[in-house]
């Protein structure tokens, strides 16, 4: 007889106040487009630890975080065409969408008007079976929101891509980062390393805004060119109108206006980082130059493919700390400490 499901073993969150422990659970038997990946490698992004902690509402328990996972094809639905075992692979976010609506049908899925199905803590199309995501052993994902990872990738600096690589590219395309732009970058963690790393390759001036001063070395070596301490009273004041693009990645709720005076006339300051608490600001700074404050989510997946490509063709990895899955909760506490450098991934196969 077919198994009916996959066996999987992971880590998992079981209430908002309590560490990740080990949790044995289910994957769902390959349908017809589904790719079974065995997962090698599994980033740490800030997002998981606000969703485990309820920050950004009441989570649904037991939550597998993870969704920076890089892996290899270990079975394929009998109409997978994209997939073969052995391929190197990576799941991102989302791990479905409507397929239907504008924003699907214009490769702009992680728009998806319906909403997207999150990786983890979500509930797949049917609307009653919970998504669990990559702190795990294995994961069944139809081939249409898996993405190939280009072989001179190394697998372990691949995971890390599939967020925060993908979170810093999509607005710095779209906001046109480039040659004989100035963009800054507030916050030097996870996204904000990928950020200064992306931006430099587009050919961007970088300023790095980061309230911890023991990071310039390190952002000076990953390509900025200034390094703003902005503990330092006054320290973004000669930046007033000079910056072309800013995106903040800050985990935390801080003050807006004195970015937005960094930006030029008619400038944009993106949002990514997602704080429990509401950002300040006042529209003085924005009314007078007509900048802008907009947000950005992930990437789509077409868009997604695009950055392991540009990544694997500059040789762009990010910096990380490979741990073993157990050693989960250490790392959430560091990552809230601001002492993450610059990514922690876990080894699935030390589980
Ligand atoms: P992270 O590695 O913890 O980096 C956040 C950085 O923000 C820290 O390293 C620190 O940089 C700075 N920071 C933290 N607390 C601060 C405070 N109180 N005051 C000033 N600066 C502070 O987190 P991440 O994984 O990069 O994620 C960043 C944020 O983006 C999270 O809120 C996450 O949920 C969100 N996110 C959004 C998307 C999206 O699609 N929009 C995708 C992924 C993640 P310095 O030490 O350099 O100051
Ligand atoms: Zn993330
Ligand atoms: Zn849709």
């Amino acid at each position: 007889m077919e198994p009916s499901f996959i066996p999987a073993k992971g880590y998992a969150a079981f209430s908002a106040s309590t560490p990740l422990a080990p949790y044995a659970f289910q994957r769902r038997v390959p349908r017809d487009h589904d790719v079974v990946i065995q997962i090698k490698f599994s980033g740490i992004c800030h997002s998981d630890i606000h969703t485990v902690r309820s920050e950004w509402g009441e989570a649904n328990y037991p939550v597998v975080p993870g969704h920076e996972i890089a892996g290899i094809v270990q079975a394929v639905g009998p109409k997978v065409t994209r997939y073969k075992v052995g391929d190197t692979v990576g799941v991102g976010c989302f791990v479905d969408s409507c397929r239907e609506c504008s924003s699907c049908k214009s490769d702009l899925n992680n728009y998806c008007l319906n909403g997207f199905t999150g990786t983890y803590n979500s509930l797949e199309r049917d609307g009653k079976t919970p998504t669990q995501g990559g702190y795990s052993d294995v994961i069944v994902v139809d081939q249409n929101y898996v993405l190939r990872i280009p072989p001179s990738l190394p697998l372990d600096k691949a995971a890390p891509l599939l967020c925060a690589g993908i979170t810093l590219y999509s607005p710095l395309k779209h906001w046109g980062a480039g040659p004989g732009k100035t963009v800054g970058i507030i916050g030097l963690g996870g996204l904000g390393h990928m950020g200064v790393k992306i931006a430099k390759a587009m050919g961007a001036r970088v300023v790095v805004f980061s309230h911890s001063a023991k990071k310039q070395k390190d952002a000076l070596e990953m390509g900025a060119d200034h390094f703003i301490d902005t503990s330092v009273k006054d320290a973004l004041v000669p930046w007033q109108g000079q910056m072309d693009l800013i995106v903040n990645t800050v985990s935390a709720e801080i003050n807006m206006n004195d970015y937005f005076e960094c930006l030029k006339l008619d400038a944009t300051l993106v949002a990514v980082g997602l704080p429990e608490k509401p950002l300040t600001f006042h529209p003085f700074p924005l009314v007078l130059m007509r900048r802008r404050f907009a947000g950005s989510v992930i990437g789509s997946i077409q868009e997604t493919q695009e950055m392991l490509d540009f990544c694997a063709a500059h040789a762009i990895t990010p910096e990380i700390e490979l741990i073993a899955p157990r050693e989960v909760n250490v790392a959430y506490d560091r990552v809230l400490k601001s002492d993450v450098r610059y990514r922690f991934v876990m080894d699935m196969g030390r589980l």
